[in-house]
């Protein structure tokens, strides 16, 4: 079978909520992945930043493997060997006191949501059912139907209605918005440190703090989403370190499985997370032997492999280096560590045509929204390599 009769089988049985390029991939290395036909493709998307540590790392491999063969699934009726090391090893890694795991990044942000509206009614005294959580106009969180009641993109919610009441939105990037939008029901104010899906959207200096500052000063629990930007993405353990701060609840997902399996978990401090009592919520999968034994030896890789500091010195070039090519198509080039977005003219055409191009050339990225070319490479990229795409990206964006 070559790319076109999967293509065709997919298209058949398969439902159409994805536009995927058509590239068929059947094996991975590090940051190359190889389609049916045999060619191969630098991998500029990581899975949006699900595969970090790069596609199929042998310590991470050796880690789902080993613990498959022994115990993959206890459920939480039981304990197991593996959860309780990945919930110390990564709450000393990133500074909390406690996380309770999910699998994926949505459930997480569900998670967080819930903790949220628990502390608001049984610490902070919120009237029953009266809850509000601020979120961010152009905000991605996930799928579910929670939470695209608070998405503002009219596709992710056409159809899917009736929405969960009780969020508030507001422009991203403004604290004096944050500001005003307080109420004596609002619990929380929900964010990412850097709007990936919206299209790389980086907010104004001095905002982390300013919304640190704000929910301090109200109460109310700053939930800072990290699913893309976290472990190491934009250079930094979190994106939220960019300015020092630490929120009180931070999601994960994505890298935390180093692309193996679905793995995904809430941070927070004790106080927070203590809200939930046994039977308040819960996940069949969440914590599980397998998930807890990759996620542990993803995190591992990060750190012994320096994964972090490198994402920050190739990022810092990568950008550098396309912020210098001259094409009459790019408006701006931004990002922080290897989280870069090329946001084209509106004439240029679309992004969608760029990425198709640049496949042709050998290198897998996708367009977020209509005009951001986002490259996000494994963060084991090396300055080679970095050259290798630059090559084949100033060649697409000047000839085309
Ligand atoms: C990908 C993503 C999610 C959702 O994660 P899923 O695993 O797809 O449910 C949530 N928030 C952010 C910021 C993301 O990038």
């Amino acid at each position: 079978m070559n790319t076109q009769d999967y293509i065709a089988l997919e298209d058949q049985y398969n439902a159409r909520n994805y536009k995927p390029l058509d590239v068929v991939l059947e094996r991975g290395q590090g940051i190359w992945v190889w389609d049916v036909d045999g060619n191969r493709y630098l991998d500029f998307l990581s899975a949006y930043s699900a595969v970090n540590q790069g596609h199929v790392h042998p310590r991470i491999l050796k880690a789902l493997t080993d613990q498959a063969a022994r115990l993959p699934l206890t459920s939480r009726a039981f304990r197991n060997d593996q959860l309780p090391l990945l919930a110390q090893e990564l709450c000393q890694l990133s500074g909390f006191d406690m996380m309770l795991p999910m699998n994926t990044g949505a459930e997480a942000v569900e998670t967080a949501i819930k903790a949220a509206r628990k502390r608001g009614y049984k610490v902070k005294g919120v009237p029953e059912n009266q809850a509000e959580i601020i979120t961010c106009q152009g905000n991605f969180h996930g799928r579910t139907t929670t939470i695209i009641s608070f998405s503002s993109e009219a596709q992710y919610k056409d159809g899917f209605g009736p929405f969960t009441p009780g969020f508030v939105g507001i422009p991203y990037g403004s604290a004096e918005a944050l500001e005003q939008a307080i109420t004596p029901s609002t619990v929380a104010f929900c964010y990412e440190p850097i709007q990936g899906e919206a299209g790389v959207i980086i907010p104004p200096d001095g905002y982390l703090r300013q919304i640190r500052d704000i929910c301090t000063r109200h109460n109310i629990l700053l939930i800072a989403d990290e699913i893309q930007t976290g472990l190491g993405r934009t250079g930094k353990l979190f994106a939220n370190d960019w300015e020092s701060v630490q929120a009180d609840v931070v999601t994960i997902g994505k890298a935390l499985s180093g692309g193996f399996y679905p793995v995904s978990a809430v941070l927070a401090r004790q106080d927070i997370l203590s809200v939930f009592r046994p039977g308040d919520h819960g996940s069949t999968f969440g914590g599980n032997p397998l998930a807890a034994a990759v996620a542990r030896e993803s995190l591992k890789v990060l750190v012994d492999e320096g994964l972090i500091a490198n994402a920050h010195e190739q990022g810092e070039y990568l950008k550098g280096r396309l912020q210098r090519i001259e094409s009459e198509h790019i408006r701006e080039v931004r990002g922080r560590g290897l989280m870069i977005g090329v946001e084209l003219q509106p004439q240029a055409g679309g992004a969608r045509r760029f990425a198709e191009k640049l496949k042709a050339e050998g290198l897998l990225c996708k367009e977020t929204h209509d005009h951001v070319i986002r490259f996000a490479p494994p963060l084991v990229i090396q300055r080679d390599d970095i050259d290798w795409a630059l090559e084949r990206i100033e060649k697409v964006l000047v000839n085309n």
